[in-house]
């Protein structure tokens, strides 16, 4: 995507906030002139941050403004046990419960909804970024946080909540506790917003089945704002983003190098307007592609995509040269006929080359396994350009587990 001369502005006035401030960037960006960042190539060549950069200015100094001007600290918890302090200023808190708003907008919602939200409150910047979208709307959010299952159903019917945030795993068991308990006619939700977090195909037909609600995938993360920068519309065509406030950059995960719209690879991060803790090429880890812009979404909106998020770059394994990660076998496998949504790879060694062997569970058994086989080991040639040996099995065969990234097993080391 080609960046615009207001981006660019945008980001020198970043620049020249950061390197003036006592924010950890002041040291990363020494000797670099904003004013000689004249082009998208200028920009491609500035260092990129890190979640370990962050950790290690714990506690304030991601801060880019003086402490007067902070209001509020989100955190994000790492494996490591060192937290990321992310400061707000009032700006920040403000921008980001209009770029909820619009979030809500693109998904439908409006003032006479009642949002039920599900997602934790506190340190963490889930429920309050739900609640902010929803007061910012005019919306009446009901903040019930996570788990009680019992008294979220109550809520849910005596308070006639019309949408559910929610992870996809709660939503799955709220989902199914509310068909145990025979009282789907009490429901009257029509739309679900679902953190996005990796979740497949099958899951998501069964919340949407059994709930009887439109699904919209919500994306985000803490050192960003929080959720709420990003969300598909009814078409279903990716999540749109708003590029007035974000700059996104597809990189490919092992070198750096940008990729062009449309392919795959690590979704990086750069804020145009936020002044607490300004990021600057950040590292997301998130694996996805900018929807091409000469494909536009049919609802009519400006904003730019990116596709729903295809798993972690710590997913990705490469074989034959080529990077391959879960969420892309779970995409052909919805365009396979008689392929059902389970199947694992496993990758070895023979003779010193990658040999790749996919299983996948299907319908088509006895003479008509070869032609599956056969399909299965085209299409992921063609979409992947990658040569597999396809094994068809029955129906039940593969061990189930939620967790996509156990479906690769790289025996290779
Ligand atoms: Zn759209």
């Amino acid at each position: 995507m080609n960046m615009s001369n207001k981006t660019l502005e945008q980001i020198r006035i970043q620049l020249k906030r950061l390197i003036h401030s006592d924010s950890f960037y002041a040291k990363k960006l020494s000797g670099i002139d904003p004013d000689e960042i004249r082009s998208q190539e200028d920009f491609q060549r500035l260092p990129f941050s890190e979640k370990n950069d962050l950790r290690d200015a714990y506690p304030l100094g991601l801060a880019a403004v003086p402490d007067e001007d902070i209001v509020r600290i989100h955190s994000s918890s790492g494996t490591t046990g060192v937290p990321v302090i992310v400061p707000y200023t009032k700006k920040d808190v403000d921008d980001w419960a209009l770029l909820f708003q619009r979030c809500y907008e693109i998904a439908g919602l409006t003032n006479k909804d009642r949002i039920q939200i599900t997602p934790g409150y506190g340190l963490w910047t889930a429920g309050i970024g739900f609640q902010l979208g929803a007061e910012r709307l005019g919306a009446m959010a009901l903040p019930m946080g996570p788990g009680n299952t019992d008294k979220q159903i109550q809520f849910m019917k005596d308070m006639r909540s019309t949408v559910l945030c929610a992870t996809s795993s709660y939503a799955l068991l709220l989902a199914e506790e509310i068909n145990k308990r025979g009282c789907k006619n009490d429901i009257f939700l029509r739309k679900g917003i679902i953190g996005s977090e990796r979740w497949g195909e099958k899951m998501r037909n069964r919340i949407a089945g059994e709930l009887g609600v439109e699904l919209y995938d919500i994306y985000g993360l803490t050192e960003v704002y929080g959720p709420g920068i990003a969300i598909n519309c009814s078409y279903n065509t990716g999540m749109h983003y708003f590029d007035d406030y974000l700059y996104f950059e597809i990189v490919d995960p092992k070198t750096g190098e940008n990729l062009a719209d449309g392919e795959l690879g690590e979704l990086v991060i750069t804020t145009l307007q936020k002044e607490g803790a300004p990021l600057i090429r950040y590292r997301t880890h998130d694996l996805t592609r900018i929807i091409p812009e000469d494909i536009p979404c049919p609802c009519g909106r400006r904003y730019p995509r990116i596709d729903v998020i295809l798993g972690r770059t710590d997913d990705m394994v490469k074989v034959k040269g080529v990077n391959i990660f879960p969420g892309q076998i779970d995409d052909i496998l919805k365009i396979v006929p008689e392929a059902s949504s389970e199947y694992q790879v496993f990758i070895d060694h023979e003779n010193g080359k990658d040999r790749i062997t996919v299983f996948v569970e299907t319908t088509a058994m006895d003479e008509n396994k070869l032609r599956f086989e056969k399909n299965l080991k085209d299409t992921i040639k063609s979409k992947l350009n990658i040569t597999v040996i396809p094994k068809g099995v029955a129906i039940g065969e593969l061990p189930r587990s939620e967790k996509k990234s156990t479906r690769i097993y790289d025996y290779r080391y």
